[in-house]
């Protein structure tokens, strides 16, 4: 049974007895903050609790008002790891103490748990539990959709109950930049919405890491006429490293979200994939590898004086994309030496899930965080839904390795358009499963069966099994693995985010009607429009009436589960780019039909 919960703890001790979780009425806790402890009760209305003074992260629950004291021994069996906790479930009481406030959230979020799991008894036991990576993170990629502010706010909550406690928020167009008038979309959030959203991960225990581009993936920016003497070479993907202006505009927004997230530590400013180097007269006199370094050696430094650890992504350091010279790749290294790299590879098609330059970063002493991919990471730029038996290979990759070099964090990312000017990729709402197992395995550092993990996911997230009907789908993403569109099912917890995870599905069913109708517009071309047989007619027009009817359902369906949890612009984007070029093909295929004569 406690090996249902998710993430599994790394141990659990049977012992004598029962306890029934749905039994306990009362509450004391010490050592949790106000607006945890209010976050805390909204989660567990029906039972009364009430703060405690005390030096100690503990909290005691029983089946009365007059509640006992905490065993005084259970600290003794705490787990020495940060963030951690050992949680004790007895006949009369459950009692958890944790390490740090952290360790006392997740205890208590694992109760949570196991009042929602079970209405009936569980084995008496003492559950012992803590991260096997210290930063557990996951990307917010807001470029590509802008979820609806109180979807944003409820996101981060299914996060911290999973032990995520590092949100990476991408955040691009989508924040009203007072030092970047233009910038952001209409309807993007203000600096008020962060500072709310700042103030909830803190009693969250997640750390928000802001991140800015600061060189290039910036035509989010560079598009802007009132930007445009910016651009390196009048390119609008790249600042200009050797324009100061461009660098004290970056240095302005970074403050912005800094301000905004104030009391976390990191700061992300990107610096991947800088593809238009030394192009502009400026920069041709200098080497690529110093225009590079002269930029975000400043940007590293303008982070540090900001009070946060800056963090930048490593592919420019392995010459991923053959920006550089090779010779040239030793001076980007200094880059290293004072900021965390992150190393982003993603396992596309499920190979390629090694890292080869980590070992030559450690030796350098290089702090170094992996990134893994949750979704946006192919086979194709616009999917549905990400294939989680190959997510998970990447995932699990990472988990290994990250444990095994001890490195402090691991980012899973969710890319949302794989660049600023590409459409939207997949709904992140809809990426759960992949989301969950990147929580569960950077937490509990070990692989599950997918399919086992399928069913306790769902359980966890939508209070129904689900696996029955989607696990096949959501492992590999096949349509001929759609459940059938009668198939009735209900489920009793986020209802929003299962219709769109149930809408996005059957695009899935639709693309494939799409390219059944294409290849058959394709093969009876010059006949199909001019003569044809019935039974061939019949089969034409089958295809063209079915293409019709999936076209207005899915299209329907789906644009009502964005609109529950996305912004009107995300929306109207999505649906353009799903479903824009179907209503032309099947105009097409009409007129085609009209013009068909029966032989
Ligand atoms: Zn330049």
């Amino acid at each position: 049974m406690y090996s249902e919960l998710l993430p599994p703890p790394h141990q659990i001790d049977i012992q004598q007895g029962t306890c029934i979780p749905a039994s306990l009425t009362h509450g004391s806790i010490s050592g949790l903050s106000t607006p945890a402890l209010e976050l805390l009760c909204a989660d567990l209305p029906d039972l009364s609790i009430t703060p405690k003074e005390g030096d100690e992260f503990s909290a005691i629950f029983g089946c009365s008002s007059d509640l006992p004291s905490i065993d005084a021994q259970l600290t003794e069996r705490l787990p020495e790891q940060e963030q951690g906790f050992v949680l004790r479930a007895a006949a009369d009481r459950l009692e958890i103490q944790g390490r740090d406030a952290a360790g006392l959230w997740y205890g208590l979020q694992t109760l949570i748990q196991l009042r929602r799991m079970a209405t009936g008894s569980l084995p008496a036991a003492e559950l012992r539990d803590w991260p096997s990576i210290r930063h557990r993170g996951i990307h917010i990629d807001l470029k590509g959709y802008q979820p609806r502010f109180e979807s944003l706010l409820e996101t981060f909550r299914i996060l911290s109950r999973a032990r995520i406690n590092v949100v990476l928020l991408e955040v691009e167009d989508k924040f009203a930049y007072e030092f970047a008038p233009e910038v952001g979309v209409p309807g993007a959030y203000t600096a008020a919405q962060f500072r709310q959203l700042s103030e909830l991960a803190h009693a969250l225990s997640i750390q928000v890491v802001p991140k800015l581009q600061c060189l290039g993936h910036v035509d989010y920016l560079l598009q802007h006429e009132r930007y445009h003497h910016l651009r390196e070479a009048g390119h609008p993907f790249q600042y200009c490293p050797r324009n100061e202006e461009g660098m004290k505009l970056w240095k302005n927004m970074a403050a912005e979200l800094c301000d905004c997230f104030s009391g976390h530590d990191f700061f992300h400013i990107g610096a991947d994939e800088t593809g238009n180097l030394g192009q502009c007269p400026i920069c041709q006199e200098y080497s690529k590898a110093d225009s590079y370094v002269h930029r975000v050696q400043q940007c590293v430094d303008a982070v540090r004086q900001m009070g946060r650890e800056p963090i930048l992504w490593e592919d420019i350091l392995r010459n991923l994309h053959g920006n550089l010279d090779e010779r040239e790749l030793e001076r980007t290294w200094t880059l290293g030496d004072d900021a965390i790299l992150m190393y982003w590879a993603y396992g596309y098609g499920g190979s390629g899930n090694s890292f080869p330059l980590l070992p030559r970063y450690l030796e350098r002493d290089m702090k170094v965080w992996g990134a893994s991919g949750f979704s946006g990471c192919g086979p194709s730029w616009i999917q549905n839904i990400p294939p989680l038996a190959e997510r998970a290979l990447n995932i699990s990759a990472w988990t290994k390795t990250a444990v095994e070099n001890d490195l402090e964090g691991v980012v899973a990312t969710g890319w949302t358009r794989i660049a600023s000017a590409d459409p939207p990729a997949e709904p992140p709402e809809a990426c759960w499963f992949s989301i969950l197992y990147a929580a569960e395995s950077t937490w509990a550092g070990q692989e599950r069966n997918l399919q086992e993990f399928c069913r306790i996911a769902s359980q966890a997230l939508f209070g129904t099994d689900i696996s029955g009907l989607y696990g096949r789908f959501l492992l590999e993403m096949e349509s001929g693995n759609l459940p059938a569109e009668s198939a009735a099912i209900d489920v009793s917890d986020h209802r929003t985010r299962f219709a769109l995870l149930r809408a996005t599905a059957a695009v899935t069913g639709h693309d494939r009607l799409r390219r059944e109708l294409q290849e058959t517009l394709q093969i009876y071309h010059g006949r199909w429009g001019t003569r044809m047989p019935d039974y061939r007619l019949g089969l034409v027009r089958g295809r063209t009436e079915s293409f019709g009817r999936s076209l207005e359902k899915c299209r329907g369906d789906l644009e009502t589960a964005l609109a529950a949890l996305y912004e009107p612009g995300t929306v109207a984007d999505v649906i353009q780019s799903r479903f824009g070029r179907d209503a032309e093909l099947l105009a097409h295929a009409e007129e085609l039909l009209k013009k068909t004569a029966q032989i």
